[in-house]
Formats: C-alpha cells, structure tokens, sequence
C-alpha cells in the first residue's frame, strides 16, 4: 500500500518551520548524500553510540535507528547498552528526559532538534500543578493523611515534562505510559481516594472508563481557571480528576470519521490509540497503545482490513512493513501527522553526528540532580506496578 502523505494544517506547517536553524552546510543536501553520511558516521562512533528510533518518527530518520518502539520501550533499552556514551533520542523532549533519567552518569542524551517538544506535556506546567495542589488542599483534600491514604495521589503520562514527574513522585504518585495505564490506576486507588490525572485528559477518561468509573465521576481541572472552574464539592465527588490536557495529533480523530470509514470499507476493524477522545473509543471497535496497535493489527487474520486512528508514520509502517497481508488504512484520510516529532530530520542527525565525530557534543538533554531523584521515584514505583 502507498504511503499516506499527511495534508499539513497551517498549524502544523508552522510548527514544522520552527526548527532548530542547522550551520549552513547542513542544509540544502540530497537524501542519498545525507543516507551515506549518516551511515557513515554511526559506523565510525560503533559501539560509542546508540540511535533510538520513536515509532512517530519519519522513513528518512527511523532507519538509522538501533531500536524502536514507543517512549518507556526505548528508555528502557538504554540499560542494555551500557558501553555506549552517546544516546542520541529521535523522538521529543521529554522522551529525553526520561532517558537521561534512567542513563548511567557517564552517557550524554542527545535530541538532534531542540525545537521538538510536545504540545501535550507542554500543557502542564509545574507552576500551574503547584497552584493546583495548593487549591485541592484548601478543598479539603489533603494530599497525604496521618493513616497513610491520601485524598489524591498524582498520576502523570510519561508524556510530560522531568519537572512534572519529579512533582508527582516527592507526592506519592507514579508514572504510566498508555500500556499500564489501567495497571497504573488500580495502583493509586489503593493509595487513595482519587486521583488527579496529568496531562492527557482523554487517555484518563478513557483508562478509568474501561475500568468501569462512570463519566459523571470524573471532572476536568483547567489549570487556566481558578481552582479549575470547578466547584469544591464536584471536585470532592470525583474520582477523577482530569487536567485539562490533550494531543494535538489525536484529538484530530472523529467518531464520523469512523462511520465514515465503515461505509467506504464494510467489514472493516477500527482501532485507536487511548489519546483519542471518548466518543472515538466508542465507536471504534478497539483502543490500546501503538505496541498493542501493532501486535492486534499484525496478528490478525490475513485479509483483514485495519482502520487506525494514530500518529500517520506508524500506520505507514504498519502498512508497508509490519503487517504483511492486511489492509492498513489511516483512519484520517489525510494522515494525522506529529509536527513537532517531524521536526527531527535527517540533516539535523547528520550534524549531530559528524559533531560527535569530532568530539563536540550539541543538544545534551539533562535533568537535574534533584528531580532525577524524584523522576527515578516515580518510575521505579510505575516499574513495581508493571
Ligand atoms: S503524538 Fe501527541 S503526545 Fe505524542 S509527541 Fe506528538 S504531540 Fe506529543
């Protein structure tokens, strides 16, 4: 099947066009220069350095990549390369960060483009979650009582920023990725009451929903309002409490989109992943993370028709490579497209590569001492959980 190339938005184009400027000599060169170069170099660094490849990332850049997979898979990799000093992490920034969190001290993370970020992390900022904390406890919900389970524990998606990690694991809380989020859940009620839940509003609506926690127990705090537009007493009566947060790539899905799809392709399977809003998980006829998308689309009966509601590279890729025999259609018929994960191009790893050859290090991601602290906190629980 051909590849689907994504219709950019304006916002997107933008997006894309912030990228971090290159030396001129970086720019303006062919693909087959910038294949051979590349290769070049990461044969000259060998075992001195590991390329991490996320799924989202683009054909040019992931085919260099010594692993793949999605955020938490390739974080945990590092400790399988133990001899390299050079992770050079072709994803966003907080995938960095999680990196340089779970490294040894003498590994350097790099991200080729310093422009690539998240529009989701970003969302949550560690002064608003402050304010937040403070608010929820002139509520009357006491972050952490003398019995030892508290009125809320902090849960955050991996995709979100060191600062924020570190916050939730000095208060109790934990980290989950969208393939333990549930896992992740039953965890923190245990521990308490209920739970605030950061920065992806969809993938907590969408966990708690499937785990039977009805909607009319969950709110959304909006860190723009004061105490999140919310009353205390709709606060007190929840079980969930959703920031306000959200993916710019798959809140693009739409549940017409999937009847849409259903009378174009009869017969066909709709899947999606857990950022997508609720009404689209319920249309469609399965959700789970890009690992759980690629093991059920590839594993499926041949023949089998796929509609997938995720990042546009992967469903190329599920397409093209990874499941051989059906038919993998982008559930967006123009392709829902990472802008901020495109920022990372071949050039930009050219450059840190051949920098690396001559011992000059850009880019270095690196979270402080005390947060790094907190993050491995909160990780390390997440990791107990799973
Ligand atoms: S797909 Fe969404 S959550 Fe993932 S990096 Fe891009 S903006 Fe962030």
């Amino acid at each position: 099947m051909a590849s689907i190339i994504p219709l950019l938005t304006e916002f997107e184009k933008q997006s894309i066009s912030e990228r971090q400027p290159l030396p001129e000599k970086y720019l303006g060169l062919s693909d087959a220069e910038m294949e051979v170069r590349i290769a070049a170099a990461r044969r000259a660094l060998g075992s001195r350095l590991v390329i991490l490849g996320h799924h989202y990332q683009r054909d040019e850049v992931i085919r260099f990549a010594d692993y793949t997979g999605d955020s938490f898979r390739l974080a945990r990799q590092i400790a399988s390369r133990p001899e390299a000093d050079y992770i050079v992490f072709c994803g966003v920034h907080f995938m960095a960060e999680s990196a340089d969190v779970l490294c040894a001290p003498h590994q350097k993370v790099i991200l080729p483009d310093l422009a690539a970020g998240c529009s989701m992390a970003d969302m949550a900022a560690p002064e608003q979650l402050e304010t937040c904390w403070e608010e929820l406890a002139q509520m009357g919900l006491a972050p952490r009582e003398s019995s030892g389970t508290s009125a809320v524990v902090p849960v955050t998606y991996i995709n979100s920023a060191a600062s924020i990690k570190a916050f939730v694991g000095e208060r109790g809380g934990t980290v989950c990725t969208s393939s333990n989020a549930a896992a992740t859940l039953r965890w923190a009620f245990e521990r308490g009451e209920r739970i605030l839940f950061l920065p992806d509003q969809h993938l907590g609506r969408n966990t708690a929903y499937k785990m039977g926690i009805p909607l009319d127990q969950m709110v959304v705090w909006d860190p723009d309002e004061i105490c999140g537009g919310l009353d205390p007493d709709q606060v007190r009566a929840a079980k969930m409490i959703l920031w306000k947060g959200h993916c710019s790539v798959h809140t693009r899905f739409t549940a017409r989109q999937i009847e849409g799809v259903r009378q174009q392709h009869p017969g066909v399977r709709v899947i999606v992943h857990p950022e997508v809003p609720w009404d689209v998980v319920q249309a469609a006829d399965d959700s789970g993370s890009t690992e759980y998308i690629i093991k059920t689309v590839s594993n499926s009966p041949e023949g089998s028709v796929w509609a997938v509601g995720t990042e546009v590279h992967l469903v190329n890729r599920l397409a093209q490579q990874l499941a051989p025999g059906r038919t993998v259609l982008s559930l967006d018929q123009f392709g829902c497209l990472c802008s901020t994960m495109f920022r990372v191009s071949p050039n930009h790893l050219l450059w840190i590569l051949e920098e690396l050859l001559e011992s000059r290090v850009h880019n270095q991601v690196t979270v402080s001492a005390d947060q790094k602290h907190w993050n491995r906190v909160a990780l390390d629980r997440m990791l107990s959980i799973t």
